[in-house]
């Protein structure tokens, strides 16, 4: 007996003791020593020139050509000597492509993108914001407006950037294009043009940066550094519907299931059986690097994965924002039945809408979906045409990775580097098609009070950010 407790004595210290190394092991990677950078470029021009961006209603819904026209005159008249060393395609929806030509041909060339089109105010909310969504106010430290954050900042900071350094006579050695598309918020049919367009061209790129994540400030709960999530790939797309057909009539006489209930059935059973997920591929990487940087507790079990994974993958899986860094997210979003209430329904419908992790396809979703629907009676209807795969996972073991990684520290300071998913679909999903690594990132601080303004009321930017983001495509910019 005594020698029982001995070895569970023993077992349990050897736990513990590997528990506790593998938790010392597990720590922050120490950051190269990147030292601040400041370009120097004329930040009250720049915030004037957003401000006047933000004054053209390059609204993507509706008629709004004018507003664009207008726009892209404005870029013209505003950033003359980028104009100058630059040549300029106009491409489809209001997407304008630049390229500065390198002075090697060797080296494969590099893309930075924005898009001007801005999603509409919402009905009712015009009362609520400060100042009117187009002015494009200057107040508090703040340009305010529609399209600050998405996207019309990162656009004139990039062109400001462009714009100082070719004022200074800089040649890039690596060509540079420039893609500021038109028709994000509505497809991005003007960023797969631009691709169509670098295709038929011949052009590869080495990489492309676009919107798709931010240096988020308090966002996370339980960190207290700023993280920079440089997004690797983005989530597909996929819309499903589920038809059930019956007899109809009287609803004083139903029989044992009915078409509703048919339906019903269908998406209870969808919306209790996850796609399966876990901590592998992209969503490793992301928890493997933030990991490092919570309080002790939780870094345990980030560190001994060995042992704690199914619990930890169970705690992910509870909150809706690390679900959907784990897996493809099943949403039912629209039903349909019969149209008076004593009536049975001779259709019922269901609309369930997928985004995809980059382990799954398409087929794998809609597999899945009959599977679990299990039911030969349910028709699962697909609209191929406006759906879309996630996008490959770009390589971090890359000389592009690790420049912007380093714009990053250099305009930012210490914080936590994690590469990370965009949950949302962008532009850079066509930017893609030709590019061997396609990130994501908007080099602007995010706080949580941030989040809800985006495509919301009170969108605006901070003039610091403003210079975050000139700072770090400048920086970016003088590599190539
Ligand atoms: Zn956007």
């Amino acid at each position: 007996m005594r020698r029982i407790f001995g070895w569970l004595f023993g077992a349990l210290f050897v736990l513990i003791a590997v528990l506790a190394f593998k938790t010392w092991q597990y720590k922050p990677e120490v950051q190269s020593e990147a030292t601040a950078f400041d370009l120097g470029a004329d930040l009250e021009r720049a915030t004037g020139a957003l401000s006047q961006a933000i004054r053209f209603e390059t609204i993507s819904q509706g008629d709004h050509q004018a507003a664009f026209d207008g726009f892209l005159a404005f870029l013209q008249s505003q950033f003359p000597k980028f104009h100058a060393t630059t040549e300029r395609t106009e491409l489809a929806n209001n997407t304008v492509l630049y390229k500065w030509a390198g002075s090697d041909p060797a080296l494969a060339p590099v893309l930075l993108a924005a898009h001007s089109d801005v999603v509409p105010i919402a009905f009712g909310s015009l009362d609520r914001w400060s100042y009117t969504p187009f002015s494009g106010e200057v107040a508090d430290g703040y340009v305010w407006g529609r399209g600050t954050l998405d996207n019309k900042g990162a656009l004139i900071a990039i062109l400001a950037a462009a714009e100082h350094v070719a004022a200074t006579g800089f040649a890039p050695q690596r060509t540079v294009y420039f893609s500021f598309g038109g028709d994000e918020e509505v497809g991005g049919k003007g960023a797969k043009s631009v691709a169509d367009h670098l295709i038929k061209s011949g052009v590869r790129l080495a990489w492309s940066l676009d919107e798709g994540s931010f240096v988020l400030d308090d966002v996370i709960p339980g960190l207290d550094v700023p993280v920079a999530s440089i997004n690797l790939s983005e989530k597909g797309y996929l819309t499903v519907t589920l038809i059930a057909e019956a007899a109809g009539g009287h609803s004083a006489l139903p029989p044992r299931i009915t078409a509703v209930g048919r339906i019903a059935r269908a998406v209870d059973r969808l919306q209790s059986t996850l796609m399966p997920g876990g901590l592998d591929g992209v969503s490793a990487e992301f928890f493997d690097k933030l990991g490092r940087y919570f309080s002790l507790e939780k870094r345990v079990l980030f560190a001994n994965q060995w042992l704690f994974s199914p619990v930890l993958e169970e705690v992910l899986s509870g909150a809706a924002t690390t679900n959907a860094m784990l897996r493809t997210t099943t949403a039912p979003t629209m039903l349909s039945g019969s149209n008076k209430e004593n009536v049975l329904a001779a259709r019922a419908t269901a609309k369930i809408n997928f985004r995809l992790h980059p382990r799954d396809s398409i087929d794998d979703v809609i597999a899945h979906v009959r599977e679990t629907i299990d039911d030969d009676q349910v028709v699962i209807e697909v609209n191929r045409d406006f759906a879309s795969e996630a996008s490959p996972v770009a390589p971090t073991d890359t000389e592009g990775f690790r420049q912007i990684e380093q714009a990053i520290y250099s305009t930012f300071g210490p914080l936590a580097s994690v590469p990370g998913l965009t949950i949302a679909a962008t532009d850079s999903r066509h930017y893609a098609q030709v590019a061997d690594a396609a990130y994501r990132i908007n080099p602007f601080i995010v706080k949580n009070d941030d989040i809800a303004r985006f495509h919301g009321i009170d969108e605006r930017l901070s003039i610091e950010n403003l210079n975050h983001g000139i700072n770090f495509f400048g920086k970016l910019l003088l590599d190539q």
